[in-house]
């Protein structure tokens, strides 16, 4: 059995994009055609792969996966498009990344399942070009971006819905280790699976890995069962630091708290300070920082709160 959920009852947590996908694909079996196209926005490792299978199984539906650095030419997302057959979904992984002349591509086949193409031909003075319309079977594009804000306006309004994951709970990442620890087979405990979710950084990718670690160590130390001691030796030795706050997180906050004294600072001041784009800054960093309640953003700039403080003296200890 697969670690990744093959169903929307498996899929836990995001209640609320669960409710709209489950109407989207009620109403696209009782029209009996296909879904129309979504795009699905978070943070990487929340889950927009696995909601794009998910979404498949649940229509019953092939799906071709396929992510936007990969098509280098032409020929590549000419050669995608007309693999599919009816009802097909194609997932495009990191959509924000796709050149314009591939988006340009994509419009008329998203709208009318057209795909305007140049053929040519001869040799010499007879050689020729001609241009023609192929009809393409009516597929559902599913696109992941982590970056909505650098899709191009008029791909993303040819996109039917706009599903936007979140960070989980505690909670609900507790629930995930407990499910994937189930299908490996390994015996953990309840207070053990909510120390994992605690370091987890509201992601369930880092959740997974971080159980996988934790299992090594059990495996390697003898243990038969998992523990919140165990799970607290593991992520000592692998370095796994509280919240699971990565580097680039680290360096922002070390910047507005050390170097800024907590703020307010202004996003131009924290770019050129972080060596970073506007972009990254408020779409990859801040989202987890400010649902942690690190850092609160003020008509004057951000601001370190107090849990950013204490955060960081504690860091600084272990
Ligand atoms: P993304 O495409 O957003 O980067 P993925 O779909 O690859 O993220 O998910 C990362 C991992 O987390 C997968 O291995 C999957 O099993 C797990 N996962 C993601 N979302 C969920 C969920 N809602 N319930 C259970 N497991 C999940």
């Amino acid at each position: 059995m697969s670690i990744r959920p093959l169903t929307l009852v498996e899929y836990i947590g995001q209640e609320e994009v669960k409710k709209q996908v489950r109407v989207l694909i009620d109403s696209a079996k009782k029209r009996v055609e296909s879904l129309d196209h979504i795009i699905l926005a978070g943070p990487p490792g929340l889950g927009k792969t696995t909601l794009a299978t998910v979404i498949a199984t649940e229509m019953g539906s092939q799906i071709k996966v396929t992510s936007a650095p990969v098509i280098e030419k032409k020929g590549d997302i000419v050669g995608l498009l007309t693999s599919l057959k009816d009802g097909d979904i194609l997932f495009i992984d990191e959509i924000h990344r796709l050149s314009p002349a591939f988006e340009e591509i994509l419009y008329p086949a998203m709208e009318d399942f057209k795909l305007d193409i140049i053929i040519g031909g001869g040799v010499g003075k007879k050689r020729y070009s001609k241009a023609i319309t192929l009809d393409l079977s009516r597929f559902t594009l599913i696109g992941a971006t982590t970056r909505i804000g650098m899709l191009s306006d008029p791909l993303l309004s040819r996109f039917g819905v706009i599903l936007t994951l979140d960070y989980y709970t505690e909670g609900e990442l507790s629930e995930i280790v407990k499910r994937v620890a189930q299908i490996m087979a390994v015996e953990i405990e309840e207070e053990a699976c909510m120390e994992i979710a605690r370091h987890s950084r509201g992601t369930p990718r880092i959740a997974n890995k971080i159980l996988k670690r934790v299992y090594d160590f059990s495996l390697s130390h003898n243990r038969e069962r998992i523990d919140t001691d165990t799970v607290r030796q593991a992520l000592r030795l692998f370095s796994i630091k509280d919240y699971g706050i990565d580097s680039l997180m680290l360096k922002y906050l070390r910047i507005l708290v050390e170097s800024f004294h907590g703020g307010p600072i202004g996003l131009t001041t924290l770019c050129s300070a972080l060596n970073e784009d506007r972009k990254t800054i408020e779409e990859v960093i801040e989202p987890f920082l400010l649902r942690m309640g690190f850092i609160k953003k003020t008509k004057v700039g951000r601001v370190a709160q107090g849990k950013a403080f204490e955060f960081l003296s504690n860091f600084r200890d272990t």
